[in-house]
């Protein structure tokens, strides 16, 4: 027997079941069963009497005896409550559904073991939706730390429960006789005090203490995250040999004078420190692979055209790729202002730019005349000729993985990569899915920014909102009114934005009003948007697609309507779109009264902080980062089973400073010690496609 048995050799498995395994869990062989871990355990090992309950406790369990059951209530309240005796206290046991089913299935006095959450229903202490087990149910006796294993509706319609998957892996269990093989180094597993392989994947199962499944986790999450960490560094490390970057020695004419004689404030301490980590990149013969972070409002596009400079000085060509049509102008715009008179081409191209101006700037670009060319993503992906492309910035963009970047390198001379992001990506994700990027970090805004004021109010009183609207308007300054998109029914939003466009017209007939939403043509979106940012309308209505960069320092009111629906990054980015002049800004969050404990967090959060990086930790924390955009587009397949990128900083850490550990000794991993790091690396590399097309 191996790993690689069928599921449909183990007792208890016939052929439907398997089908159902495998369409709900993907689970075809012992090995699949095996590594599908419990999502809980709970500690079993201890009876509870009534009268020690409190509704504050997590899962408890008591012996005792149903007396009687009443029914009561109507519709959504009808319930069935069973009165359950210990031998000195009852306890009120409720059920909301199934009703039927527990009437015909639960005895009266007979012995059950009670297990559930204590809490409290209408004042009185109860127990909701509890699991009952008969307590000569054999496995209950031999066991301490119970298994919860998750299962699909489709399942538990067909009777394949938690209990049913805990059969299934015990049975597994006994029928694994030998020991399951290594597969981390000996010397690691001294290293770093780990649980052999062996028993980790028994303990994550049946663990006998708290402390036994600590230990096996620890060991199963480490494992998959060093092995993550091992593929993306001798990526990295084999790409920084092989692709010699252009050297840019050179700080010339442009960069100094504009440095002297344009420039229109100071560098902030933080913008300097990075534009000299960025020179270093480009002097160093290395192609610069650089990620920017800097919070919104932090001053990126300033330091990446100075960083263009320098590239222009070195006889280059640039591109800064934007994701949206109006940032493109925008930069266009702030990159003309700039420079003035200096003798620097700065050009765009979107899809609006056609036939003679197109013609035009291609030709300059292939010439060598244009220096930076500003774009779409779309636009500069698609085969764009530069005559020599030194630089390439990506603005705004997190989403931009490995497997992109790789796409950019063309023919000729390796151009350097610097990719721009305001959302605050937390290390542990940084290092997984930017794992062969370096990071440099703006944390420091320009001088005389007052911090955004945030407030969370109800959408019952928009009298007083409104009143808040025209007392700042009043005193000069304008207002983003923003609303959710719902990714379903684009419709709709559009629905709700325009009605509201039309509502807030009728509220604010003293105020022009001007609206964006994603249907929108380019040029009516852009139209719509340059009369804010001229000033010649005081409001602007909006769908999310104002969310990154869009520039107007004199709002300063942010009122975000359904607030509930928005992401903490996302409500993040929008509130960086106030608080960029000298005034005083708000950003209002308006929600409906119905809020899930998590949403009510996240608006309180938002109302607590201004700081990007906190607001990205708990985002990270609150949603897990399968949510969060860029790991899916990566280019990494990720598999973590048991690990959370989220919550399991500290392990990343490890994970990075063994492989760097492992790297560093033997960088091919040709070491027989290393052997089976080397076979399991090229493993990853076959299963996951997009690894081997650039490593
Ligand atoms: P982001 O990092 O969000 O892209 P921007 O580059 O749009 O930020 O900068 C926000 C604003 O701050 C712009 O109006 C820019 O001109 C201004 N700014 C940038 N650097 C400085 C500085 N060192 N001192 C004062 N204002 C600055
Ligand atoms: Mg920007």
């Amino acid at each position: 027997m191996t790993l690689d048995t069928d599921i449909t050799y183990l007792p208890g498995i016939g052929p439907s079941r398997a089908k159902l395994l495998e369409a709900e869990l993907g689970i075809k062989t012992w090995h699949d069963l095996l590594y599908t871990f419990p999502y809980k355990h709970i500690d079993r090992s201890r009876l509870y009497k009534i009268r020690e309950l409190t509704s504050d406790m997590p899962f408890v369990q008591v012996l005792g005896q149903f007396l009687s059951f009443e029914e009561a209530g109507q519709g959504r309240k009808h319930r069935l409550t069973g009165h359950f005796w210990d031998g000195e206290m009852f306890l009120d046991v409720t059920w909301f559904n199934g009703i039927r089913f527990i009437k015909q299935s639960v005895k009266l006095r007979q012995d059950y073991i009670l297990f559930g959450r204590p809490g409290v229903y209408g004042g009185r202490l109860s127990v909701i939706h509890p699991d009952l087990d008969n307590p000569e149910s054999t496995v209950l006796s031999k066991m301490s730390m119970q298994p919860y294993y998750s299962t699909t509706e489709r399942m538990k319609k067909a009777g394949l429960t938690s209990r049913t998957m805990e059969r299934f892996t015990s049975t597994l269990l006994s029928k694994i006789t030998w020991t399951l093989p290594e597969t981390l180094p000996t010397y690691l597993i001294e290293r770093l005090h780990l649980m052999p392989l062996d028993k980790a994947l028994r303990a994550a199962h049946y663990p006998t203490t708290a402390d036994e499944l600590a230990s096996a986790n620890m060991r199963l999450k480490f494992e998959e995250l060093f092995f993550i960490q091992l593929v993306i560094m001798s990526y990295a490390r084999k790409r920084q040999q092989e692709r010699k970057g252009r050297k840019f020695t050179r700080i010339g004419g442009l960069f100094n004078t504009f440095f002297h004689h344009y420039l229109p404030f100071p560098l902030t301490e933080a913008q300097k420190r990075v534009i000299r980590e960025m020179h270093a990149d480009m002097k160093s013969g290395h192609q610069m692979n650089r990620l920017l972070q800097g919070d919104v409002g932090s001053g990126k596009t300033l330091v990446a055209l100075m960083v263009m400079l320098i590239a222009i000085d070195n006889g280059c060509q640039t591109c800064i790729m934007a994701p949206t049509e109006i940032l493109a102008e925008q930069h266009l715009e702030t990159f003309r202002s700039f420079l003035k008179d200096m003798p620097v081409r700065v050009e765009l191209l979107t899809g609006n730019v056609k036939g003679k101006r197109r013609a035009a700037i291609e030709e300059g670009l292939k010439d060598g005349s244009v220096h930076i060319l500003i774009g779409t993503h779309a636009v500069i992906e698609d085969n764009v000729q530069f005559r020599d492309l030194g630089l390439i910035i990506i603005d705004e963009q997190h989403r931009f993985g490995v497997a992109q970047r790789a796409k950019l390198q063309k023919n000729g001379p390796t151009p350097h990569v610097l990719v721009m992001t305001a959302t605050p990506i937390p290390r542990t994700l940084a290092m997984t899915v930017y794992g062969d990027l370096d990071v440099s970090v703006i944390d420091e805004l320009p001088p005389g920014r007052k911090p955004v004021r945030t407030m969370h109010i109800y959408d019952n009183q928009p009298e007083q909102l409104y009143r808040g609207v025209i007392r700042e308007i009043e005193a000069g300054h304008q207002v983003y009114f923003v609303y959710p998109l719902v990714k379903e029914s684009e419709k709709l939003d559009l629905k709700n934005v325009q009605d509201e466009f039309v509502h807030l017209k009728e509220v604010f007939p003293q105020y022009k009003i001007s609206m964006v939403h994603g249907k929108m043509k380019p040029s009516e979106k852009d139209a719509e948007m340059q009369k804010f940012v001229s000033g010649e309308t005081q409001i602007l209505v909006a769908t999310t697609v104002i969310e990154v960069g869009v520039n107007v320092p004199n709002a300063s009111v942010m009122i975000i309507q359904n607030a509930e629906r928005f992401g903490l990054s996302q409500l993040h980015q929008l509130r960086g779109r106030v608080g960029r002049g000298a005034e005083q800004s708000y950003c209002i969050l308006v929600s409906g009264f119905k809020l899930s404990a998590e949403t009510r967090k996240r608006l309180r959060i938002m109302t607590e902080t201004n700081d990007g990086f906190e607001i990205a930790e708990a985002d990270l924390k609150l949603r897990g980062p399968g949510d969060l955009e860029g790991t899916q587009q990566s280019g990494i397949a990720f598999n973590l089973r048991l690990a959370n990128l989220g919550r399991d900083g500290q392990l990343v850490q490890l994970a990075r400073d063994t492989a760097t550990f492992v790297l560093d000794a033997d960088p091919e991993l040709q070491a027989t010690d290393n052997a089976l790091l080397r076979n399991h690396l090229q493993e990853l590399k076959k299963e996951h496609r997009d690894w081997s097309q650039i490593s």
